[in-house]
């Protein structure tokens, strides 16, 4: 299928007027200063567009200008930049800048592809993408985006954003050299996303080809009764992931009910849009020490009841279940205990476990159950990436092994599982080595249900495109 790339991107110009505008070209239009476009191309570089605005905004009010830029040491532009991708390799970058500018280019911007080559951090995208937003000048600044989606067009067939570039130069109209930019960016973060695009919802549905594509996953309908989409996730303190796109991936995820761990906060310290999410019933159930574990669920329906803790002292004190009752299940939200390295809560963790099993078990007796949540512990050697080094390791010791043996066998079904065989599933990954990057993980965040639940499994799935914790999201679509 050959695409008419004018036709398709006149129908881009006209569905993404509704969209949420690029950060850059918000600021180029806004400020129609080339120093500022600069600056926000180089924080945007492998960054949500909400945090590029906010970093920006906190560095342009203390620095506007290129001499003002100039005041401000690597340090503290680290702290003003924080938490935008990168951040201390751009924050060297933008300490530099203003002597390579004073220096070479009179304190300008240079209005050309050679000298912005020369400043430190700008790359060809950059560069490009402040030549035609900065200067007009005709440049095709080849992103992520814009190479990805040019590519499932089949309009290129590339394998860099280099030989995209170069693809586009030869064969795109130069009338579209300027604004493809926008549009596929927009176009990409709205609808056509990198990882399950909106092919459901997508104005180019018929024209597309659909190449190397992946559709989203629809929640699934069943004649017998209502899907609800139910979602976990260990988010390592709420306000972090605040703000690293929480509200964005939330949407995204378009949960019923989702239930979060090691939420490290009180509900008094968080801002209304979170203590009372738009379209939800929120519920807290936070640790008496600040600043560790607690739990929290967000439901579109209001639960019947909500029961808080499991009745011990020694778990209800850390905030760790938070269960809700609907018409036809419970809903447990639960941090299981971390055993910690020198594993000397593995005793304490077990006592957990079984009381939990004990608390949930007595709810099956009346109604299907869910627990959803962290329980710390990867089941099987396919449940990690090397399980042979970490046979003594927390989360995967034989003791913690043998009571999700015993959990299983008596009933307890593992929905992702019952779902999915393949290997290299993970949830959890170690903010080191760049764990995440080479998909060293652990699988370690569950739905598990009742064993009369089992046909109640409509999918599940680990939502590992979405970013801001060590975690990502696991999802149940169960019936209801
Ligand atoms: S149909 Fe799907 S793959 Fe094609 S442009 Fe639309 S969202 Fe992207």
């Amino acid at each position: 299928m050959s695409i008419d790339i004018e036709k398709i991107l006149q129908v881009l110009a006209h569905e993404v007027k509704g969209y949420q505008v690029p950060v850059v070209d918000l600021i180029a239009v806004q400020t129609r200063d080339p120093f500022k476009v600069l600056v926000a191309t180089i924080l945007s570089a492998r960054t949500k567009d909400e945090v590029t605005a906010q970093a920006a905004d906190r560095l342009f009010a203390r620095a506007a200008t290129v001499e003002e830029l100039a005041k401000l040491d690597e340090k503290r532009l680290q702290k003003l930049i924080y938490p935008v991708g990168f951040y201390k390799n751009k924050a060297r970058y933008l300490a530099a800048l203003p002597a390579k500018l004073s220096d070479d280019f009179d304190s300008q911007v240079p209005a050309s592809m050679e000298g912005l080559l020369s400043l430190p951090g700008v790359g060809r995208k950059t560069a490009n993408l402040v030549l035609a937003q900065a200067f007009a000048i005709p440049a095709i600044c080849v992103d992520t985006h814009v190479h990805r989606i040019m590519n499932i067009w089949g309009y290129v067939e590339t394998d860099t954003p280099l030989k995209t570039e170069m693809a586009l130069r030869e064969k795109l109209p130069e009338k579209y050299w300027i604004p493809v930019n926008s549009l596929l960016v927009a176009f990409g973060q709205g609808t056509c996303r990198p990882v399950a695009p909106h092919c459901d919802r997508c104005v180019l549905g018929d024209s597309c080809p659909q190449i190397g594509v992946t559709p989203r996953k629809l929640k699934k309908k069943s004649a017998a009764g209502e899907v609800m989409r139910l979602v976990s996730w260990n988010v390592n303190g709420l306000r972090a992931v605040l703000k690293k796109g929480f509200l964005e991936s939330v949407k995204e995820m378009d949960p019923d009910v989702l239930g979060l761990q090691e939420i490290k906060a009180m509900p008094e310290q968080l801002p209304d849009s979170v203590r009372s999410l738009n379209g939800y019933h929120s519920y807290f159930y936070s640790a008496q020490r600040k600043g560790y574990s607690g739990v929290a669920v967000y439901s579109r329906k209001k639960p019947e009841q909500v029961i808080v803790g499991i009745d011990d002292p020694r778990f209800d004190s850390e905030g760790r279940v938070l269960t809700l009752e609907f018409t036809t299940f419970y809903f447990i939200n639960c941090y299981f205990p971390n055993s910690k390295n020198d594993l000397s809560r593995l005793g304490l963790k077990h006592e957990f476990n079984v009381a939990l099993q004990n608390f949930a078990e007595e709810l099956a007796r009346k109604k299907a159950v869910v627990i959803c949540g962290d329980y710390n512990v990867a089941h099987k050697e396919i449940d990690l990436a090397n399980p042979r080094q970490n046979q003594k390791n927390a989360g995967f010791t034989p003791q913690e092994r043998a009571w999700m043996d015993s959990f299983t066998d008596a009933g307890w079904i593992d929905s992702f599982r019952e779902k999915n065989k393949e290997a290299d599933q993970y949830s959890w990954w170690s903010f080191r080595s760049r764990a995440r990057e080479k998909n060293i993980g652990w699988r370690i965040d569950y739905h598990c249900v009742d064993q009369k639940s089992r046909r109640r499994i409509m999918d599940a799935d680990i939502f590992q495109h979405i970013y801001g914790s060590d975690h990502c999201p696991v999802v149940l679509d169960f019936l209801s």
